[in-house]
């Protein structure tokens, strides 16, 4: 069975689905079958609430502040066990909660996600990729058309409920589409975090 929560870099990650709506190119998926100290982030089947649950009990919270949905997949397909364990976790461990996401949840759910999300989301880290669409649907190759404009107004909805929201690019891109995706993410009054490419 495929490692559910796993440590990275210090800070403690929960692996809980490998569907996802994009294909992007940079996706470490291609790269590697695990990060930090999991052997493997490929599930044969993805874990279930109990499991998830489980996974959390199992392990030792000392010292971490911040529990953070981000592994193989897109956590907000699997929104249901998200929310639950995000509960789950927040009540009987005390941490905070991150989720990273692409941003598709309310197209893939073909609903508003957002308010459930607020409901135990600290902080939402949406990958915005690229500053234009047309390098956006390059680079993410998403299933959805409209995935450029759906991932901005998530962004923005977000950050009218949610505490703490950020925009997130890679470094491998341009100076100049860093400075265009800093502009884009200012003017929806989101913050924009450089990550390096691991
Ligand atoms: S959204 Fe995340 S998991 Fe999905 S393909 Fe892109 S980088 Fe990989």
């Amino acid at each position: 069975m495929a490692d559910i929560l796993y440590t990275y870099n210090d800070n403690v990650y929960v692996n809980l689905t490998n569907k996802c709506d994009c294909a992007c190119r940079f996706c470490i998926r291609s790269h590697h079958d695990g990060v930090g100290d999991a052997e493997t982030l490929w599930h044969k089947v993805d874990p279930t609430l109990e499991e998830v649950k489980a996974a959390i009990d199992a392990y030792d919270f000392t010292g971490k502040k911040e529990l953070v949905y981000c592994g193989y997949g897109e956590p907000t397909c699997a929104l249901e066990n998200l929310i639950d364990s995000a509960k789950y976790a927040k009540e009987k461990y005390g941490v905070e909660i991150r989720v990273n996401t692409n941003g598709l949840g309310n197209l893939y759910h073909k609903k508003d996600i957002v308010p459930l999300l607020a409901e135990v989301v600290d902080t939402i880290s949406i990958s915005l990729n690229a500053p234009t669409k047309e390098e956006y649907m390059d680079v993410t190759r998403p299933k959805f058309a409209d995935a450029f404009e759906g991932m901005l107004a998530f962004a923005k909805e977000c950050g009218e409920q949610i505490k703490k929201v950020k925009f997130s690019v890679v470094d491998v891109l341009s100076t100049e589409d860093i400075e265009a995706s800093r502009k884009l993410a200012d003017s929806l009054g989101v913050e924009l975090r450089v990550r390096p490419f691991v």
